[in-house]
């Protein structure tokens, strides 16, 4: 049995995982807040995560994990959005919520096996805020109910921070209905055209906490393995999450091991609108950076680790998952033979369940992918190794992409020129293109594309 070590927040120690049961292994991970395209740091909790799926369902067995991931579909940055661009709130959460499906899929991330949605968990939510109350861990005042930190002894615990601390250093606006300037919303009113329920508080929505409480509950029981997240989420989001599960349900241990992801920053820089360096996983999609080069640059940094995206990560990644395939490809018929993308080898398995170290798993597959030029049982490993880790070991995935980027581009091109009578562009992309090995079929009504065996993308640089 293959021994997992995962880094637990909770007590701040690399510990040997054990589930609670290991027939129904339970995951539960915070999810977006669907308004807007997902950024490409939202993305790195995802992928980080699908490896870790991937893995627990590699030793524990495929129908022997339940992963839970959310979608926050009600919450004030929503209501604002929806008030901006007079749009209902259900067109923009239903939109954003398959816009992020799409856009996590072409990162190869595999599909939880239950994404809830927060409000369709309103009662669930409801009964949980009146077990807090009944059990002396909340309070209702003026339409809202808060959760009282005092009555949880151990508030503070997963941050390391004690009240008193946070108290110094919150800039939390202190609303005269709170006991404690800490003290949390669990419900808050909703007027007229806000989103709202009915309930013993009055007509109200719930605070943006109590969801990721209730739904873990009810998906996945009192007690369960792994949760995850952002460390953005840490405090307060997981602290609250903490202290509103373990007094509802005192007998139940909430969650065993916190496993929290750092922060991905651009060229050096913390990923922000104002710095001009912010961007979404469909931007760089949308510019024919394949989702697979995105999600070998995630790989390449240790998860606890701050990500640096830089464009000549990316450019990096592509060749050297170019280089893979095309070595693979060589022994393709044997490899399709006998490779299952069952049978990882053990040295990748062993990396990546030493809390994730993928960055040791692709410096082995650097490793095999020099082997595999004259060995087939390295290709066939190595094909192995990347399926495990989430990517196509066969060169169509990417070739394809770049062909209907190529596309498109040539398209555009050509129409400019139709209009301008200047067809000087569409002849220089021709001479890229066919000097890096793709065959152009121009005809009026259609382009083709094909890619002959000299294919070489590095000579499509002067088109990016
Ligand atoms: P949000 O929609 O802001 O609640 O974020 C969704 C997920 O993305 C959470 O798990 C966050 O921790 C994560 N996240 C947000 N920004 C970043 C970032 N720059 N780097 C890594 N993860 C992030
Ligand atoms: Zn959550």
């Amino acid at each position: 049995m293959v021994e997992i070590k995962l880094h637990n927040t909770k007590t701040r120690k690399k510990e040997v995982f054990t589930p609670i049961d290991a027939s129904n292994v339970r995951m539960y991970v915070c999810g977006p807040t669907v308004y807007d395209r997902a950024h490409l740091g939202n993305a790195r909790p995802v992928v980080v995560f699908d490896v870790l799926n991937r893995l627990l369902r590699h030793v524990y067995g495929e129908d022997h994990v339940t992963y839970v991931r959310n979608f926050t579909d009600v919450d004030d940055k929503i209501i604002a959005r929806a008030e901006q661009s007079g749009r209902e709130i259900g067109q923009i959460t239903s939109e954003t919520t398959q816009w992020f499906l799409e856009d996590m899929a072409a990162l190869g991330a595999r599909e939880p096996d239950h994404m809830p949605r927060a409000t369709q968990y309103i009662p669930q939510m409801v009964l949980m805020i009146e077990e807090l109350i009944a059990g002396g861990h909340a309070y209702a005042a003026e339409g809202h109910v808060l959760f009282a930190v005092e009555s949880y002894e151990k508030y503070g615990a997963l941050s390391g921070r004690t009240v008193k601390d946070m108290i110094a250093g919150s800039r939390v606006e202190v609303a005269p209905y709170k006991r404690n300037p800490m003290d949390f919303v669990l419900w808050k009113p909703s007027s007229g055209d806000q989103p709202g329920w009915d309930s013993p508080w009055g007509y109200g929505r719930p605070g943006w906490h109590i969801e990721c409480s209730a739904m873990s509950y009810e998906l996945l029981g009192e007690s369960f393995d792994i949760h995850g997240g952002g460390n953005d989420l840490m405090f307060p989001h997981h602290e609250n999450e903490i202290a509103q599960s373990c007094c509802a349900h005192p007998q139940g241990d909430f969650a065993r091991y916190w496993l929290h992801n750092e922060m991905l920053q651009v060229e050096g820089r913390k990923m922000s609108k104002s710095l001009g360096n912010f961007f979404t996983v469909r931007d760089l999609l949308d510019q024919g950076v394949p989702g697979e080069v995105i999600r070998f640059v995630f790989l390449s940094t240790h998860y606890r680790k701050p990500m640096d995206w830089t464009e000549k990560k990316a450019k990096e990644a592509e060749a050297t998952l170019l280089s893979w395939k095309k070595t693979i490809d060589v022994w393709r018929f044997e490899v399709g033979k006998k490779s299952s993308g069952k049978n990882p080898p053990r040295t990748i398995v062993d990396a990546v369940s030493d809390d994730l170290n993928t960055a040791l798993a692709i410096s082995e597959m650097h490793a095999l992918a020099k082997k595999a030029k004259n060995s087939i049982e390295a290709a066939i490993e190595l094909a192995e190794a990347m399926v495990f880790l989430g990517f196509n070991p066969s060169t169509d995935v990417l070739e394809e992409h770049d062909l209907a980027f190529l596309k498109g581009m040539l398209q555009n091109i050509r129409e400019n020129a139709m209009e301008t009578k200047d067809f000087s562009e569409v002849d220089r992309m021709k001479t890229v293109l066919v000097a890096a090995g793709v065959k152009v079929k121009m005809s009026k009504s259609d382009i083709v594309l094909e890619l002959t065996p000299d294919f070489d993308p590095s000579k499509l640089e002067s088109l990016k």
